[in-house]
């Protein structure tokens, strides 16, 4: 059964894809796709021997070795141009999967890609910088707690797939019926458009946490005299503020 998490990002790919899992360890996902028939056909990578050897693993266990490949490689290196049109990557640093798909886009790997499926474990604001700077749409963004960990789920589709009523309710600014805007590119980009537009209970708890821990860093650089720490100082109650505001 695969983890809350996992599922999650299972949902985000849509029936009948062709899909590239990347950094796909035990091939948990690309079975569960083509179980389900979220997949017709998908491709497990893996950079790292022993995963790899996990995947091969996963993919005979579950007898799907006919309609997954599983491939040794980094990133985006083990999909041919239009090989598939789901991109999955989940489980890593926003900035790695930032980088792995700027690596793909150079290569041509994502010309015929419709959806990516991203669970970054950090650097959300990295990845989202790089989708709105890169043509990527955000359609839809989740935030769950499992294990006492709190993750995010991102799924883009390319501008010009988007029709224009989901295009101006995202990354431009946070309008409200009054037409005012709430926070800065740099907060939305921070804490999610979509996520902030429909707070649950787990986007608060993860923004309550970020600003104790915020005031656990003041209170321990408010010993400091020194110039540099009441620069810091500055700057992380602006941080607090800037978040707090959102919450209210
Ligand atoms: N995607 C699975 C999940 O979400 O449960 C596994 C996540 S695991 C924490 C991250 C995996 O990414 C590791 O197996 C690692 O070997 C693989 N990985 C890291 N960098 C990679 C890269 N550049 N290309 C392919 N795989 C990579």
């Amino acid at each position: 059964k695969l983890s809350k998490r996992l599922q999650l990002v299972l949902e985000q790919i849509p029936y009948g894809s062709r899909l590239a899992d990347i950094g796909s360890d035990h091939a948990l996902l690309p079975v569960a796709a083509v179980e389900s028939g979220r997949a017709v056909a998908a491709i497990a990578g893996e950079v790292n021997r022993g995963p790899y050897e996990a995947a091969l693993r996963g993919v005979a266990e579950a007898g799907r070795g006919n309609v997954i490949s599983v491939r040794h490689g980094n990133g985006l290196e083990v999909v041919q141009p239009g090989e598939v049109d789901c991109i999955a990557i989940a489980g890593m640093g926003g900035a790695l999967i930032a980088s792995i798909l700027e690596d793909g886009r150079r290569a041509g790997k994502l010309a015929g890609v419709t959806t990516l499926a991203l669970q970054p474990n950090v650097g959300e604001d990295i990845l989202r910088r790089w989708l709105l700077g890169n043509g990527w749409l955000l359609v839809a963004e989740h935030i769950l707690e499992e294990d006492g960990k709190i993750y995010e789920i991102l799924t883009a589709v390319p501008e010009q797939q988007a029709s224009e009523a989901t295009n101006d309710s995202l990354y431009a600014e946070r309008i409200l019926e009054g037409g005012q805007v709430l926070c800065s590119r740099d907060t939305l980009l921070q804490m999610g458009p979509w996520l902030l537009q429909a707070p649950n209970s787990v986007f608060m708890e993860k923004w309550q946490g970020e600003i104790r821990k915020l005031e656990g860093i003041l209170s321990s650089l408010s010993r400091s005299e020194l110039e540099a720490a009441e620069l810091k100082r500055v700057e992380i109650k602006a941080q607090i503020k800037q978040i707090a505001e959102v919450l209210e």
